[in-house]
C-alpha cells in the first residue's frame, strides 16, 4: 500500500502542485525574490524568502534573486549587498541565478517601442495632474488625453527622444493604451515608462527614462521565464495589467502567473522599508541592524537564528486574508529555537554584595554545574567556583518581604542554586541613604547540591556568582520598540515608540566560564532570559550581551493571554515540579509592571511634578518624547536644568542628553559621571558656535564620560578646531571641485544629489574637520557659478 502525499500547506502550493500535474510549464516550477535594493529586509520580506524559495525546492524548480532596481533615486550598492548577506544567511542559495532588472533595461525599452509600433502605447504630455483627473473614478470610467490618438510614427519618434534625454522630467510619459472605461482602474492606460534626468547605481547616466513596476516587473518575469509569481495582496488589481502586458508582447508559452498572498504584518512593529528607514534616519535607533529592529540583520544581532525564523514562517502560514499576526509568535519561535541551543549559566546584573560569614575568606569551592536542565536532553557541565563573597540579584532581596515572596529577606533562607541553602543573617545599609549595601549570610554546610538531609525546605531558588572570580557584563535588555499593537496605522506614529525599549545594564557580573565568549555565542543566564554576546564587546572592554528574548511572556496579561505555560518557564523548571509550582506562583504574584497604554496624551502616567516640568519643557522647544524622557526622572531632570542655564539651547542639550549620552553612561546613574552638566553646556556651545564638528563632540562626550575632563581644554589641547576660516576651507572645495569636473557638469546639468558628495570629499580633504556648513556654503555658491 503506497501512502498518500500529504495535502499541500497552502493555498498556492495547492496551485503550484495541481498545476505541475496537470503538466503546465512541462511541469517546470520557477520563483524569485525581487527585493527593490532601497533598504534592509525584514521579517515580512522572510516570509516572502522562505515561501518561494521553498517551493522552488519542494517541487525540484529553481528560484531567482532578483534585484528590482528600476527606481534610480532610493536605490543604493549598500542594500544589494545587505540583502544578499541575509538571504543567504537565511539559509537559502540562488546559486547562479542573481538578475537585476536593471539589467533588462535595453530588452524592456524594446518591449515599449513595440508596443509604440503596434499601437499599443502612446507618449502623452497631459501634466500628472491632468492625467490624474483624466481616469475618472470608480464610478465614471475615464477619459482621452488629447494626445491618446497621436499616430504610431509621431509616438516613436517621441518615445525615441525621451530615450536620447532630448526632453526635460515630466514632460511627457508613455502610456499603455489598453481600456479607460475598465472598472479596474489599473487598466486605465496606465503609464509604463516616465523621464528622471537621474544617475542609477547600475546603468550610470545612460537611462534618462525609466520603467515603471507594473510594466519591468510582469516582463522581468517573463524574460526569466518564471511560472509563478507570488506577491502581496496589494498588487491583486496589478494582476490584470501583468496578463495583458504579457500576453501583448506575446510571452505566451510558458507564461508567468501572478498570485497573491496576505503580507505579514507583526503586531508592535512596523514592517515597512519606508517607515524603517525613517527609524534610522531620525535616529531613533542605531542603525538598519540595531537589535529593536525588525530587519533580518537587527534580529540576527539580537541573536535570533535563521532556524526560529523559518520555524515562525511556518507556523503563521500564507493565507489569503491580511492579519495582523501577534509578535508574540515570533518571540514564541525564538524561546523553543534557543531552549535547545543556549546553554545555562549564571550572571548577575544588578548586584548586591553577600558576604559568607561561615565561609573561610581565601578559600573557594569548584562546584559542577550541567549546562542543560534534563528537559532538554543535552549532556555538559562546567565547573562554577564558590567563595566566600558572592553577587546577588538586588531583586532577589527584600529588607519587608511582601507576601507570597519566596526569595531573602532578612532571618529566611534560600537555596543558591547548585550550591547551597543560604541564610540571611544581617542586611547592611547605608546610614546616609538607608540603602542596603551588603548582605551578611552564613550556608548550611550540609546542604550542598540544594537539599537538606533533614528534610527541610526552602520556596526560592536564587542564582549567583562569586565575586572574587566574576567577570563583568554589560548588559543591553531590549524589549517591544513600539507601546501600541499596531503602531504603523497611527498618523502620529513616532509618538508610540517605546522609550523603554533599551535598558543598558552595565555594572553586572558573570560566572567566569563567560569569559572570551565570542560574538554570536549565545546563552540563558538562568531567570534572565536569553541572551547573545554583541559585536561591541570586542572594543567596550567588557563582555556585552544583548537579551534575544525574555524567558516567558511578559507582555501577555496585558493582551490578556495569561497561560501557565508561558508564565512557569525559565524558573527553574528542571529543578522538578515543586519549584516550578513556586516559580509560577511567585510569577502570580509579581506580576510584570502594567505597561502604559496607547498614549494619547504624551505625559500619562507622569507624577503631577514631572508633569509640570515636562510642559514646561515642551514650552522650551522640545519635543514630546524629550520632555517626558527628561521630566520623568528627576536626577535627569536635574542635570539637564543645569545645563540649559550654562548654556541657552535647551533642545540641543535634551537631544544630546536623551540620545547621545546613554550609550556612554552605560547604565551608570548621571550622578556617578564624571563630568557634570556644566560641561555637556560647553560642549554643546562649542558645536553651536562652529569650533568643533558634531562627530568630534561625540568623540569627546564619550572621553567625559570615561575620564571627566572640559571639553574646551581638551579641544585646545589637541587642536580639533574646525576649520572656520572661510580662505583655508574655499582652497580645499577649490582642489575638490578641479579634481572632479565630471561630476561638476553632472551637478550643474541637474544631478544636485552630488552635493552630498562634494561634501563628502571637502570633508575627508580637510580631515574631518572643515566646518560643514561653511562647506555647504562655499560649494553652492562655487557650483551655481
Ligand atoms: P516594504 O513595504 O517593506 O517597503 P516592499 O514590498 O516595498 O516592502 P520589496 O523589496 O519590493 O519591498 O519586496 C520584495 C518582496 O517581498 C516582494 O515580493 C514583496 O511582496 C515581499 N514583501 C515585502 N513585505 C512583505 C511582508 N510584510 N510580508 C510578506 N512579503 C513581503
Ligand atoms: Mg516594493
Amino acid at each position: 500500500m503506497t501512502a498518500k502525499p500529504p495535502a499541500p500547506a497552502d493555498f498556492i502550493r495547492a496551485r503550484v502542485a495541481a498545476d505541475v500535474a496537470a503538466g503546465a510549464n512541462g511541469g517546470r516550477v520557477a520563483t524569485r525574490f525581487p527585493p527593490e535594493p532601497n533598504g534592509y529586509l525584514h521579517i515580512g520580506h522572510a516570509k516572502s524568502i522562505v515561501l518561494n524559495f521553498g517551493i522552488a525546492a519542494e517541487y525540484g524548480g529553481t528560484c531567482n534573486l532578483r534585484f528590482d532596481d528600476t527606481n534610480p533615486l532610493t536605490e543604493d550598492p549598500e542594500y544589494v549587498a545587505a540583502i544578499e548577506e541575509d538571504v543567504r544567511w537565511l539559509g537559502y542559495d540562488w546559486g547562479e541565478r542573481e538578475y537585476f532588472a536593471s539589467d533588462y533595461f535595453g530588452r524592456l525599452y524594446e518591449c515599449a517601442e513595440e508596443l509604440v509600433r503596434r499601437g499599443l502605447a502612446y507618449v502623452d504630455d497631459s501634466t500628472e495632474a491632468e492625467i490624474q483627473e483624466l481616469r475618472g473614478t470608480v464610478s465614471e470610467p475615464g477619459r482621452a488625453s488629447r494626445f491618446r490618438e497621436r499616430s504610431a510614427e509621431e509616438n516613436l519618434d517621441l518615445f525615441r527622444r525621451m530615450r536620447a534625454g532630448e526632453l526635460p522630467d515630466g514632460a511627457c510619459v508613455l502610456r499603455a493604451k489598453v481600456d479607460l472605461a475598465a472598472a479596474n482602474m489599473k487598466m486605465r492606460d496606465p503609464v509604463i515608462y516616465r523621464i528622471r534626468h537621474a544617475h542609477h547605481y547600475r546603468s550610470g547616466d545612460e537611462w534618462p527614462i525609466y520603467p515603471m513596476y507594473d510594466f519591468a516587473h510582469p516582463l522581468s518575469d517573463a524574460f526569466e521565464r518564471i511560472t509563478h509569481s507570488l506577491c502581496t495582496l496589494e498588487f491583486e488589481n496589478n494582476r490584470e495589467i501583468y496578463d495583458w502586458l504579457v500576453e501583448s508582447l506575446g510571452f505566451d508559452d510558458p507564461r508567468p502567473r501572478q498570485i497573491e498572498f496576505a503580507r505579514l504584518n507583526l503586531s508592535y512593529t512596523v514592517l515597512s522599508k519606508r517607515r524603517l528607514l525613517e527609524l534610522v534616519r531620525g535616529r531613533h535607533v542605531a542603525g538598519w541592524d540595531d537589535p529593536r529592529m525588525p530587519t533580518l540583520s537587527g534580529l540576527r544581532r539580537r541573536g535570533v537564528t535563521p532556524e526560529a525564523i523559518r520555524d515562525f514562517c511556518a507556523t503563521i502560514g500564507v493565507a489569503k486574508a491580511n492579519s495582523l499576526v501577534d509578535v508574540a509568535q515570533l518571540e514564541h519561535s525564538v524561546r523553543n529555537d534557543l531552549n535547545f541551543r543556549a546553554p545555562r549559566v549564571m550572571a548577575v546584573l544588578d548586584p548586591l554584595k553577600v558576604t559568607i560569614a561561615n565561609f573561610p575568606d581565601g578559600e573557594e569551592e569548584w562546584i559542577d554545574a550541567p549546562y542543560w536542565p534534563h528537559d532538554v536532553g543535552k549532556e555538559g557541565s562546567r565547573p562554577v567556583p564558590f567563595s566566600r563573597t558572592l553577587w546577588i540579584e538586588r531583586d532577589d532581596f527584600r529588607l519587608e518581604p511582601p507576601k507570597g515572596f519566596h526569595r531573602l529577606s532578612p532571618g529566611a533562607e534560600v537555596r543558591l542554586r547548585y550550591a547551597y541553602f543560604l541564610r540571611c543573617e544581617e542586611a547592611v545599609t547605608d546610614p546616609a541613604t538607608g540603602e542596603v549595601v551588603e548582605l551578611v549570610c552564613t550556608i548550611d554546610p550540609a546542604t550542598r547540591g540544594g537539599s537538606a538531609p533533614d528534610g527541610r525546605r526552602v520556596r526560592g531558588t536564587i542564582h549567583w556568582v562569586s565575586a572574587a572570580h566574576a567577570v563583568p557584563v554589560e548588559a543591553r535588555l531590549y524589549d517591544r520598540l513600539f507601546l501600541a499593537e499596531d503602531p504603523g496605522a497611527a498618523e502620529d506614529w513616532l509618538s508610540l515608540l517605546n522609550p523603554e525599549s533599551l535598558v543598558v545594564r552595565g555594572g553586572g557580573w558573570a560566572e567566569p566560564s563567560l569569559a572570551g565568549a565570542e560574538p554570536g555565542a549565545c546563552f540563558q543566564l538562568e531567570r534572565l532570559g536569553y541572551f547573545v554576546v554583541d559585536r561591541d564587546s570586542a572594543t567596550n572592554g567588557r563582555l556585552v550581551l544583548d537579551r534575544t528574548v525574555t524567558l516567558r511572556d511578559t507582555w501577555a496579561k496585558i493582551a490578556g493571554r495569561n497561560d501557565d505555560e508561558t508564565r512557569s518557564e525559565g524558573r527553574f523548571v528542571d529543578l522538578g515540579r515543586e519549584a516550578a509550582a513556586v516559580g509560577a506562583a511567585e510569577a502570580a504574584e509579581e506580576p510584570p509592571p502594567d505597561r502604559p497604554a496607547i498614549p494619547r496624551d504624551p505625559f500619562a502616567g507622569l507624577s503631577p511634578d514631572a508633569r509640570a516640568a515636562a510642559e514646561e519643557y515642551r514650552e522650551l522647544g522640545l519635543s514630546a518624547d524629550d520632555a517626558r524622557v527628561i521630566a520623568a526622572d528627576p536626577a535627569t531632570a536635574g542635570f539637564f536644568d543645569g545645563a540649559r542655564r550654562e548654556h541657552a539651547n535647551p533642545r540641543a542639550i535634551a537631544a544630546w542628553l536623551v540620545n547621545e549620552l546613554p550609550p556612554h553612561a552605560a547604565g551608570r546613574p548621571l550622578a556617578e559621571l564624571p563630568f557634570g552638566p556644566a560641561e555637556l553646556a560647553e560642549l554643546v556651545a562649542l558645536v553651536d558656535d562652529g569650533t568643533i564638528s558634531g562627530k568630534t563632540a561625540k568623540d569627546l562626550l564619550a572621553e567625559l564620560a570615561r575620564r571627566g575632563g572640559s571639553p574646551r581644554a581638551l579641544v585646545a589641547e589637541r587642536g580639533l578646531e574646525q576649520l572656520s576660516d572661510a580662505t583655508a576651507v574655499a582652497t580645499a572645495v577649490s582642489n575638490v571641485l578641479g579634481r572632479h569636473s565630471d561630476e561638476v557638469a553632472r551637478y550643474r546639468a541637474g544631478e544636485t544629489r552630488l552635493l552630498g558628495f562634494f561634501v563628502g570629499q571637502v570633508m575627508q580633504a580637510t580631515g574631518g574637520r572643515a566646518n560643514p556648513r561653511l562647506v555647504n556654503e562655499l560649494l553652492r555658491d562655487r557650483l551655481a557659478g
